[in-house]
């Protein structure tokens, strides 16, 4: 089994999903090393062997050990990520409950992407004017809209429902895909109307809730998806599935998605969002898999201050070098 996920993931195509590689004259691969900084390349991949070494850092092994370097997972979850990116059914425990429950992740992943698409769609479509409107008055460029995901969810009480039934999604997919409340009547209509709608993505890119935003002053100003079998508020961080990439010694936490956007549109492209103003425990552990250094940046007003005092506290205690960024 772990032969054949050797074989069916080539090294240099999975590596080329993380680090841009030349081919010079001799057999290997070359291109700056994820795993230290560097300004010459050092990092190689021989494609002949299936492997990769630094030079700098003297990292190296094959297409399991840079998963599990550059995702910072364990060996299994390392043999999972490659398993699913080759289409390879790994055994699964024999049990029923288990069974059920991935079956059903797995199409709650599906169900948030297309949903994810079509908000995209109606953002670039004849309907989506005001909130395109929105994002030119913020100065959201479309290339960065389109990176983020962002999205716009039209003033419709069933629109998307519409949508993932006629796509073939089961009722309870449905019901339990955070995407959806019920009426007094017991009827299902969409969560999420008239609003901006903002994907949240786990650490490896998945669609898994999602934040609207009015175009408005109107309140709430912002709806979030509730809990569901794919998504526990306080486990992900806003953009950490980019942010992870960013050659930066540090990560910069902020207050909200459009804060993160526009960093990361900036060319500060290690910015992250808590997703809720405090930061909680497993975000710090999280944050710690990534990096030592972490710079507050939050609102100058008396709810931002409070927010970053805590998430110092936090972060403090778990051994990280934290600095606040203050902004008159
Ligand atoms: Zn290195």
């Amino acid at each position: 089994m772990i032969e054949e996920i050797k074989n069916r993931n080539e090294l240099v195509s999975v590596v080329e999903q993380y680090v841009t590689l030349d081919r010079k004259s001799s057999a290997n691969y070359f291109g700056l090393c994820p795993f230290h900084r560097e300004d010459t390349p050092s990092f190689s991949v021989s494609p002949s062997k299936q492997i990769f070494y630094c030079f700098g850092c003297h990292k190296g092994g094959n297409v399991i050990n840079f998963i599990k370097e550059i995702e910072h997972v364990s060996y299994p979850q390392a043999l999972q990520i490659l398993a699913e990116r080759a289409g390879i059914a790994l055994p699964e425990p024999d049990d029923e409950g288990w069974r059920k429950r991935s079956e059903l992740s797995k199409r709650l992943h599906e169900t948030m992407l297309e949903a994810a698409r079509w908000f995209y769609m109606q953002l670039i479509g004849g309907q989506g004017k005001p909130a395109q409107d929105y994002l030119r008055k913020r100065e959201i460029s479309p290339a960065t809209a389109k990176r983020f995901g962002i999205g716009y969810a039209p003033d419709n009480w069933d629109a998307l429902l519409k949508h993932l039934r006629a796509k073939g999604f089961s009722e309870e997919e449905i019901d339990v895909s955070g995407l959806f409340k019920r009426t007094k009547q017991g009827n299902l209509i969409d969560l999420f109307r008239g609003r901006l709608m903002f994907p949240i993505f786990d650490v490896l890119g998945k669609v898994v809730a999602f934040g609207g935003r009015v175009l408005d002053d109107s309140l709430p100003k912002y709806i979030n998806s509730p809990e569901t079998p794919i998504y526990t508020k306080g486990r992900h961080l806003y953009g950490l599935n980019l942010a992870k990439a960013s050659r930066a010694d540090n990560l910069i936490i902020v207050e909200g998605y459009l804060d993160v956007i526009a960093m990361h549109q900036a060319g500060i492209d290690q910015a992250v969002a808590a997703l809720g103003t405090a930061l909680t425990e497993q975000q710090a552990i999280l944050l710690r898999k990534y990096t030592e250094k972490i710079i507050i940046g939050f609102d100058a007003d008396a709810a931002g201050q409070k927010a970053a005092l805590r998430g110092l506290e936090i972060l403090a205690g778990k051994d990280m070098d934290v600095s606040v960024l203050m902004v008159p």
